[in-house]
């Protein structure tokens, strides 16, 4: 049976990727075994079985062990592990949500509604290293891939509204925290007038006693547009990836632009983006929908009117669902080749989670 060890399940990514392998009956078949780099010897979950233990994740012995090594726990980890385990001579499958391998020679980035091929070829190839792709860059795709293979991008922007689960489970408890300050004065001195109540968030937001120890600013009611470290050329590192992993995911030759403005936002969960496609060509919009529709049986076009768009393309429709809505979808007044959209999807599903575990799927079937 395969063994499969599992790091960093505790996590956001890694309790999205839990509750899904659960929910997908996926643990049936392999033996999991669960490893933790801050509770060794507590107690595992029930997968994996009656009475087991928390591993240490730092025991490359007990880690040589599982055929299979999944990991979220993040690119420190990853950078700390992966290349001694190798080194030691392991031939086992590492799955990764970090971005740490995604660019190396030797990984595929696996999403594989859009590149089941790339991921077929690097397994026969005997590559044995998976990273889940950036989920800003993985949601764009699950949305516009069609018009890649279409061959019809010429270059495109993301202007990207990201939630505060993107960046973990402690700055999401924080924002929660920051929200919870922040309407605390609106309860004890209630008013009706929109300037006083602006006046105390604005006030309790420059409070040096809202929590930010672990966002560094304000974030509740605020946005950042900073994301990542900085890159030589005025970009962000998640900025960066947005051409990098495109068109390595995609495997494009020769290479399109792709860049943008990423920004955190005040959201839980769903990261949303507005994006202008400068096409190859004049396309009508009703065939870019249509194109659009038939790329993967997740993502869904939205008429682009009021209703639908306040009913199914916020973070709020869409959050703990797999769907991937594209909507605002018209030509831009620049021109009739330059197309505007905006699409949301759950990064902690296909940006992050869901793209691991049918890898792993994936693995099961080519080992048999
Ligand atoms: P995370 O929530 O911060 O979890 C990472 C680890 O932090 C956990 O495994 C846990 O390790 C520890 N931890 C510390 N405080 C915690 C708390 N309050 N609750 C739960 N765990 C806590 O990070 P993540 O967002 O899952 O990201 C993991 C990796 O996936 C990163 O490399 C990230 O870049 C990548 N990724 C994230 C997303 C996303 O949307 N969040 C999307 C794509 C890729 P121990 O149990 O060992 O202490």
């Amino acid at each position: 049976m395969l063994s499969v060890g599992l790091i960093g399940w505790r996590g956001m990514v890694g309790s999205v990727l839990m509750q899904r392998m659960r929910e997908e009956n996926d643990f049936a078949g392999i033996k999991p075994v669960f490893f933790s780099t801050s509770k060794v010897g507590g107690p595992a979950p029930r997968e994996a079985g009656e009475g087991r233990v928390l591993m240490d994740a730092r025991d490359a012995q007990e880690l040589v062990a599982c055929d299979v090594l999944m990991t979220c726990q993040g690119g420190e980890y990853t950078t700390e592990m992966y290349g001694p385990l190798r080194k030691s001579g392991w031939k086992g499958y590492w799955i990764d949500a970090a971005s740490t391998l995604r660019m190396s020679e030797d990984t595929v980035i696996i999403l594989d509604p859009v590149n089941a091929d790339v991921i077929r070829g690097g397994l026969t190839r005997g590559m044995r290293t998976f990273a889940g792709g950036n989920c800003t860059v993985s949601l764009m795709l699950m949305a516009v891939s069609g018009l890649f293979k279409a061959g019809l991008v010429e270059w495109m922007t993301t202007m990207t509204y990201q939630a505060a689960s993107g960046a973990g489970a402690a700055k999401m408890l924080e924002l929660v925290k920051q929200m919870e300050y922040l309407t605390e004065p609106t309860r004890t001195a209630p008013s009706q007038s929109a300037l006083e109540i602006d006046q105390m968030m604005i006030q309790v937001q420059r409070d040096a006693s809202l929590p930010t120890q672990e966002i560094g600013v304000p974030l509740a009611g605020s946005l950042i547009p900073w994301i990542d470290r900085d890159m030589p050329g005025g970009q962000t590192r998640e900025e960066w990836k947005g051409m990098a992993e495109t068109n390595k995911i995609m495997g494009l030759e020769p290479q399109v632009p792709v860049d943008g403005i990423c920004v955190r936002v005040g959201t839980m969960r769903c990261h949303g983006q507005a994006l202008c496609i400068k096409l190859t060509e004049d396309v009508p919009l009703q065939h870019i929908e249509q194109i659009l529709a038939s790329s993967n049986s997740w993502v869904r076009v939205i008429p682009n009117d009021m209703g639908s768009t306040l009913r199914c393309l916020t973070p709020t429709s869409v959050s703990g669902t797999l769907n991937v809505p594209i909507g605002r979808l018209h030509k831009l007044k620049l021109g009739p080749e330059y197309l505007g959209a905006f699409t949301v999807g759950d990064q902690l599903l296909w940006g992050a989670a869901e793209p691991m575990r049918r890898m792993l799927g994936i693995l099961r079937e080519y080992l048999g």
